[in-house]
């Protein structure tokens, strides 16, 4: 693969937009806030119901195709599935167009653009609810409020724990937690206040402060709480603002946030998929702007190839049409020309030109571990996973042990073991030696500059990367 990387010809000059955006200006006057969330929540907690619900109050969804979803489920005898078949729905028409191993559902407010991120398929999964969160700027927690449901989501062996534990290491900022059927225990403050209070509990323990957690009961089902749909009687004891309101709110604070990173840091594309095309020097790459910004006729540099390319187009939302420039947090589709797509995978790295993403197979990351049956030694074998990209690695060394909330201080020089709840630097290596994986450090991008590490089929570490080879 190196002899392919050097036949590549890297530019040096980037080249100009072909209708040139003021960048600031779009983000002050034209820009909505966006947001990107995912939802998390132990299997059968009313995820799929509750997004149908709000695409279908917020009128994102065909009024025919519900009516024709809801004679389906009827038919064999699940009339409450409709709602939940509205996703799936979405996937599947997705699928016919730009397949993504990420799936993205657009939905617009008056005052801000959603993307709800979604691994369609295998929502309870581990590894997809990581490439899921990786995508995300905030996690949207559904809880079944049921008599004894949630006891059973939230025992270690359910998924609560792990998703929102993993939600914090990837340094999702706020978790808005939807109380969700509480239709099935009549609005009962009682309920809503002991369950808020064990979660809360959690948070606190896992490092969260009760101001990044927001809460609203709801019922996905018949929509009280989710968006337009008021409260029934019973519920008289909350008066906070509804799901959407929340996101809403959460969205204006996050694209506050973000601005810096739009207009100050280089454009850095992460690729989900790529497209086949007929035109052979063409590429179509599915992906997300994870910090600056782009527009057509600009000249980017996709790593580990080195191969420099010329944006084509950029095509957003479900239609995927055609618009003149993208910005950080953006699900879009370039269409690039002077391409070699045969050496492009998702997973792969994209900048403008300019700005260098080293590629490698041994990393320094400091590694933070979570509770975990034995401890990490040195030729430990792994999986290592960032977004959608999930590899086969071996921690080769573990350097120094450090302080969890000041890493700058070192607290043993000497490791010959990773116990369970600590912080250490260590060297890992991938092990399947096919390919260079293009890598970013912590400093350049705190989305893309962080990695899970899973053993035995459970999550075991998050990373960050400190230095690539
Ligand atoms: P998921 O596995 O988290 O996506 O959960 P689903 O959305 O598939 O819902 C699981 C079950 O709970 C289905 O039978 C739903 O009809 C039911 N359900 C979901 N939300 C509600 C709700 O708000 N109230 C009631 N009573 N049932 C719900």
């Amino acid at each position: 693969d190196e002899k392919i990387i050097k036949a590549y010809k890297r530019a040096i000059q980037p080249t100009k937009p072909r209708n040139p955006i003021d960048v600031k200006e779009y983000i002050d006057t034209q820009a909505k806030p966006h947001l990107n969330f995912v939802v998390l929540g132990h299997v059968d907690a009313g995820k799929s119901t509750l997004m149908g619900r709000l695409l279908y109050d917020i009128g994102a969804v065909d009024k025919n195709k519900i009516r024709k979803l809801k004679k389906e489920s009827e038919q064999i005898g699940k009339g409450s599935f409709h709602l939940a078949w509205v996703m799936d729905q979405t996937t599947e028409e997705r699928e016919r167009g730009v397949t993504v191993s990420i799936c993205t559902s657009d939905f617009k407010t008056p005052s801000a653009n959603f993307t709800i991120v979604d691994a369609p398929g295998h929502r309870d999964f581990v590894p997809n609810a990581i490439a899921g969160v990786s995508q995300a700027d905030v996690a949207v927690l559904s809880v079944d409020c049921g008599t004894d449901a949630f006891e059973s989501g939230f025992n270690l062996d359910g998924q609560t724990k792990e998703h929102t534990l993993l939600a914090r290491s990837m340094d999702i900022s706020t978790i808005v937690v939807a109380m969700n059927k509480m239709d099935t225990v009549d609005w009962s403050a009682t309920r809503f206040f002991q369950i808020q209070d064990e979660l809360m509990d959690w948070f606190k323990k896992i490092g969260y402060k009760e101001d990044q957690i927001k809460w609203i009961p709801l019922s996905g089902f018949s929509g009280e709480g989710v968006y337009k749909i008021p409260y029934p009687e019973e519920q008289n004891w909350y008066e906070g603002p509804s799901l959407v309101e929340t996101l809403e709110a959460v969205a204006t604070k996050v694209n506050d946030e973000s601005r810096k990173e739009v207009l100050d840091k280089p454009f850095i594309f992460s690729i989900l998929e790529v497209s086949s095309s007929k035109k052979n020097d063409e590429s179509i790459l599915a992906g997300k702007v994870e910090s600056g910004s782009i527009q057509p006729g600009e000249t980017i540099t996709i790593y580990p190839s080195e191969q420099s390319c010329l944006v084509d187009k950029i095509l957003t939302g479900r239609e995927l049409e055609s618009t003149n420039i993208a910005v950080k947090g953006e699900f879009v589709t370039l269409k690039l020309r002077q391409s070699h797509p045969k050496d492009i995978e998702g997973g792969d790295l994209c900048a403008s030109v300019g700005y260098d993403i080293k590629s490698g197979r041994k990393f320094k990351i400091r590694l933070s571990t979570f509770q975990m049956n034995r401890p990490l030694l040195p030729g430990t074998s792994v999986m290592l996973f960032r977004g959608v990209y999930e590899q086969p690695a071996r921690i080769n060394k573990l350097l120094t042990l450090i302080d969890r909330k000041d890493p700058s201080k070192v607290v043993k020089k000497k490791v010959k073991h990773l116990p369970s709840n600590k912080t250490a630097v260590v060297e890992i290596e991938l092990t399947e030696r096919r390919r260079w994986i293009p890598m970013v450090t912590i400093d350049e991008n705190k989305h893309i500059g962080r990695v899970i590490i899973r053993k035995d089929g459970r999550s075991v570490a998050t990373g960050a990367i400190l230095e690539v080879e």
